[in-house]
């Protein structure tokens, strides 16, 4: 158990559950200590310690709320950029590549909308080469639905904890 006594950073991110196992967010490991100290969150996992002057605690990197505290609930109805590169898994819609930028598929000149059935995630260099031409919805490599709250918060903390907090996570 060496790395038990590896100190880290008040900053480094916690995961946060409710009582249900489903994901609340993330808060800085220094909240989630004052969580846990004030019996407000239990730790459920834990690496490295954290240190004050006076103890020296594990460090949670995935805590549980007590109490009920609902997760995020419904579908996102309106299309932000965030919400829809994790839709998309941050990659290209129409070749699978890291993408970074919205793509209206129909085109916003040839009367697209702004609609989550309309939008999807594109690397520079498919949004370049497509331009105003119409689609080839054949060659799309995602379905164009409004994401749930929970699938689009899922995905952002399992990047967020880089793949550490994947267990804790519901499977999208
Ligand atoms: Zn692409």
């Amino acid at each position: 158990m060496q790395d038990r006594m590896i100190p880290v950073k008040p900053t480094r991110p916690t995961l946060v559950l409710n009582g249900a196992g489903l994901p609340l967010g993330a808060i800085p490991l220094s909240r989630a200590v004052s969580l846990v100290m004030t019996h407000r969150a239990e730790t459920l996992a834990s690496e490295g310690v954290i240190r004050s002057p006076s103890v020296t605690l594990p460090a949670p990197t995935v805590i549980v709320r007590v109490g009920w505290v609902p997760s995020p609930r419904g579908v996102h109805t309106r299309v932000t950029k965030s919400a829809l590169l994790a839709r998309d898994r941050w990659s290209c819609g129409w070749c699978g590549m890291p993408g970074d930028t919205v793509d209206h598929i129909v085109p916003r000149s040839r009367g697209g909308r702004h609609e989550w059935a309309n939008v999807v995630t594109s690397c520079l260099s498919c949004n370049n080469d497509k331009g105003s031409a119409m689609p080839d919805w054949s060659t799309l490599r995602v379905r164009p639905e409004a994401p749930s709250r929970l699938l689009v918060l899922s995905r952002q903390l399992a990047r967020l904890g880089r793949g550490a907090w994947e267990p804790y996570l519901p499977a999208a």
